[in-house]
């Protein structure tokens, strides 16, 4: 058994902690939201009253928080994180999405507070959280890795170390850009079939067994029929909201300025996806750029 705080309990810190609690480990919970508190309770959690007060006896600090300032702040803020485990030997463990330099120097900072961190973003949703199915990309050092693994076990079932910190947001934007990107294209290719008479079968049946084969399509394909299990078939209820898809585009092109590197595509989703999110579509799977594409005029 694990002394564990665990900090953001939403939509997916809620059951990611219920799943440690089912692994024999001791979870103290703080979220901002008394009701997540409540809840985290009554899912046989302890409630802490503040951040501080959840890592002051813990041994491992896991967070699960919306985005970069949340992190920044509850680690290295007044009353955060790294002062109060400071001088003992705590694991931090950061598994919200955020830029790839906030998580260099969050875990800078700790690494110089004498505490090991790692970048632990997620993939797999709300249902891969509550299934306890994640796949984890981290960033870290070995030996905090080998140390947070079995812990991301009871979380998650593919656990990769991906390299040394910030290698872990690295990843989980690197690879959301090219779902992001192919989703587009595949939308695109449905919109087109349409317009030229192309039975959205005919192009599936070839296009799945051909060199246009890729996940968008053939695991989540955006037109309802040919894939039963996707979002396309249930009006486009998430799955991953077009909101978060919009959010990782945008921390990729944060990291494409900070680096340099050329992503002209990556760029140009990242245009269509707050099209579509302005459109009204925020809160529907990132797939329903079909719908918003479909309805659009050629410039
Ligand atoms: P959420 O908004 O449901 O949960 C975030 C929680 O953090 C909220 O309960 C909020 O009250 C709490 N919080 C915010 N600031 C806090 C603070 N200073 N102290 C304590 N609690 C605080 O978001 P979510 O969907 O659970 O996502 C969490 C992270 O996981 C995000 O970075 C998101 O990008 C990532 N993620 C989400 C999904 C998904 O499908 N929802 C998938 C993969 C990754």
């Amino acid at each position: 058994m694990t002394d564990i705080a665990f900090i953001g309990l939403g939509n997916m810190g809620a059951p990611m902690a219920a799943n440690l609690i089912r692994a024999g480990h001791r979870v103290r919970g703080f979220d901002l939201s008394a009701a997540a508190i409540a809840a985290h309770v009554a899912a046989g959690g302890e409630a802490a009253s503040s951040a501080a007060d959840a890592a002051s006896a813990a041994e491992v600090v896991i967070s699960m928080l919306p985005a970069g300032s949340h992190v920044r702040d509850l680690y290295l803020g007044a009353g955060g994180v790294v002062a109060a485990a400071r001088g003992r030997d705590v694991l931090l463990i950061d598994g919200s999405t955020i830029d790839v330099e906030t998580a260099r120097d969050v875990a800078r900072a700790a690494a110089a507070a004498g505490l090991p961190m790692l970048d632990a973003p997620v993939s797999g949703g709300v249902g891969g959280a509550q299934a306890g199915t994640l796949t984890f990309m981290v960033g870290g050092e070995e030996a905090a890795f080998t140390r947070a693994r079995p812990l991301l076990g009871a979380m998650g079932k593919n656990i990769v170390h991906a390299g040394g910190p910030g290698a872990g947001q690295a990843a989980k934007i690197c690879n959301n850009m090219i779902l992001g990107v192919s989703m587009l294209a595949v939308c695109e290719a449905f919109v087109l079939a349409d317009r030229l008479g192309l039975a959205r079968e005919k192009l599936f049946e070839v296009s799945s067994t051909a060199s246009g084969q890729c996940w968008s399509l053939t695991s989540y394909c955006p037109v309802p029929g040919p894939v039963p299990t996707a979002p396309s078939n249930r009006d486009y209820a998430p799955g991953f909201a077009a909101a978060l898809m919009l959010k990782d585009l945008k921390l990729a092109q944060q990291a494409a300025d900070a680096s340099g590197a050329a992503t002209p595509l990556g760029a140009e989703a990242t245009a269509l996806y707050q099209r579509i999110n302005d459109a009204g579509l925020a809160g529907k799977d990132f797939s329903a750029a079909f719908t918003w594409l479909s309805g659009q005029k050629r410039e």
